[in-house]
């Protein structure tokens, strides 16, 4: 493990006898599992910071009792120009369909090893073993970590990562007319719902383009086209990027990074808190929208009973088979996301019922609430030492690079800002290159 460390390290002296912001974030935010781990450099007595892993109690809990049981997986690169490392990250849906950040990592690079860390972390972070789906790129490591640890959940690929992809190794070197009728039929493969419209849109690939039906079949339809996927994963193919969410906060350095990041979640799940207060409506508005509008739409619908649980709605010359019981419809839109397509509403209406007997609780102002129940706290940081002597960091090379120490400009020490962040690092002149590393 010592020998695949890349990109970046910190040099922590005497690092156990000061007060850490773990510590701190320990003490005051109660986490569930905060994570940091640290390897020996023989012979110098100092102990390296290789990464560092935290889900606040109250991320824990909210997921748990407040998100669908859907995992999104990030990484991005840290943009501070002094480290060169990675933050991994991974985010739910609330009720509203709003990013939910249940927890992060800051480390060197995105390795197999560290995503198998990252999600051994998690594992243990969670509070049930409630059956998941995970919705990722199929990046370094990750493609192969997700099922080595979470071996009998499911796992989806972003669309975003397949259409690029298929851009990159099928038909970029086509006219841009002709590439865009083939995304469109890719779009259309990713997200048909039913086996029938998931055959059509393979045969227009194939008609139009044989090599591309090819390309579809060897990369993992499987696990990114609505029909194929065996999983739950509520309609999603185009989760909101965590890494969007955090833009600002990967230019700093990393202790005020991670906090910067704490904060935000902190204020977002206040402004949320104090929002929800506000609805009077049984759903989160976003959802209630949607149901109102299968409501108003199924006025249109006809309706032949079967036997009060089974019933076929038509809809010009189509018919649509509801089955009340199963929560299922023939058109697919019900059981993918868990909200009554307008055909459903349709039957639940001709049987006198109430809709929300039948939506998914995920989505109810109540479910929303309780994500938010438990708030992540303020850490106070005016008590804490200056260990800003204690702490080297350099940068370490990678491959073929040499190993690149910091400029006389560089090695400044940093400053404190302000009373709601924490400031750890100082960076040594110390050039002489460690070893063992
Ligand atoms: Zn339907």
């Amino acid at each position: 493990m010592v020998g695949q460390r890349s990109y970046y390290q910190f040099s922590i002296r005497r690092f156990q006898n000061k007060l850490s912001y773990v510590e701190l974030v320990q003490r005051t935010c109660i986490t569930v599992k905060p994570g940091i781990d640290f390897v020996s450099r023989s012979g110098s007595g100092d102990t390296t910071f290789q990464r560092f892993f935290i889900c606040f109690q109250a991320s824990a809990y909210g997921f748990e009792v407040g998100c669908r049981p859907m995992l999104f997986l990030d990484e991005t690169h840290i943009k501070e120009h002094r480290v060169q490392g990675v933050i991994l990250a991974v985010s739910a849906l609330n009720g509203n369909n709003e990013l939910f950040n249940v927890a992060y990592s800051i480390t060197d690079s995105e390795t197999y090893d560290n995503w198998v860390w990252f999600l051994e972390n998690l594992k243990k972070a969670l509070l049930s073993d409630r059956r998941m789906a995970f919705l990722l790129d199929r990046g370094k490591g990750l493609k192969e970590a997700v099922p080595d640890i979470f071996p009998i959940d499911h796992h989806g690929y972003r669309f975003q990562h397949i259409m690029q992809n298929f851009n990159d190794q099928c038909v970029g070197k086509y006219a841009a007319p002709f590439k865009k009728l083939l995304r469109k039929i890719l779009q259309r493969i990713a997200y048909a719902v039913t086996e029938q419209e998931y055959q059509d849109a393979m045969m227009a690939m194939e008609l139009n383009y044989a090599d591309a039906k090819e390309w579809v079949l060897q990369n993992d339809v499987d696990h990114w086209s609505h029909a194929r996927f065996l999983g739950q994963r509520f309609g999603e193919l185009l989760a909101e990027s965590f890494n969007n969410w955090i833009h600002d906060a990967r230019s700093l350095p990393i202790l005020q990074m991670v906090d910067k990041i704490r904060v935000q979640m902190m204020e977002m799940a206040a402004k949320r808190k104090i929002d929800a207060a506000l609805w009077d409506t049984p759903y989160c508005p976003k959802v209630q929208k949607i149901i109102e509008k299968n409501l108003q739409e199924r006025r249109s619908l006809a309706i032949c009973h079967s036997d009060g649980i089974k019933f076929e709605v038509i809809k010009s010359m189509k018919t649509y088979a509801v089955d009340l019981h199963l929560q299922t419809c023939s058109c697919g839109h019900w059981q993918l996301v868990k909200i009554p397509c307008k055909h459903a509403c349709a039957a639940i209406g001709s049987n006198n019922e109430a809709v929300s007997q039948y939506d998914s609780a995920f989505y109810s102002t109540e479910v929303y609430k309780a994500a938010y129940e438990r708030n992540i706290q303020p850490i106070p940081t005016f008590d804490m030492p200056d260990p800003a002597s204690t702490i080297r960091c350099f940068h370490q090379a990678t491959d073929n690079k040499k190993v690149a120490w910091k400029t006389e400009k560089e090695e400044n020490t940093f400053k404190r800002r302000s009373r709601s962040c924490v400031y750890l690092f100082k960076v040594q002149t110390n050039r002489s290159q460690p070893k063992n590393l």
